[in-house]
């Protein structure tokens, strides 16, 4: 079932050039202007400016991952902020 374009390992930096290595965080997504929070999300980061890259895959099922849970899946059970401020692109 897995995509052969799930691991981002091994892909350049399109910022500075770093290699990516795969990791899993816990993120947050705006999709459709709900913004959910998601555990556990596969992507890419770069091991040198910590640049994160999100497999198509990986967007597509937080898509449909949106569409089939309730309001109420925008809550997490304790508030998730971000460190940094984020920009509030898109
Ligand atoms: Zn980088």
């Amino acid at each position: 079932m897995r995509s052969k374009r799930d691991s981002l390992k091994g892909e350049t930096c399109e910022h500075c050039g770093g290699l990516l290595t795969d990791v899993t965080l816990t993120e947050s997504f705006r999709v459709r202007g709900r913004l959910i929070v998601v555990e556990d999300v596969p992507l890419g980061l770069c091991t040198s400016c910590g640049e994160k890259y999100f497999p198509a895959a990986v967007l597509k099922r937080v898509e449909t991952m949106a569409r089939i849970t309730g309001p109420r899946a925008q809550v997490p059970r304790a508030p998730v902020l971000p460190y940094r401020r984020r920009k509030t692109a898109t």
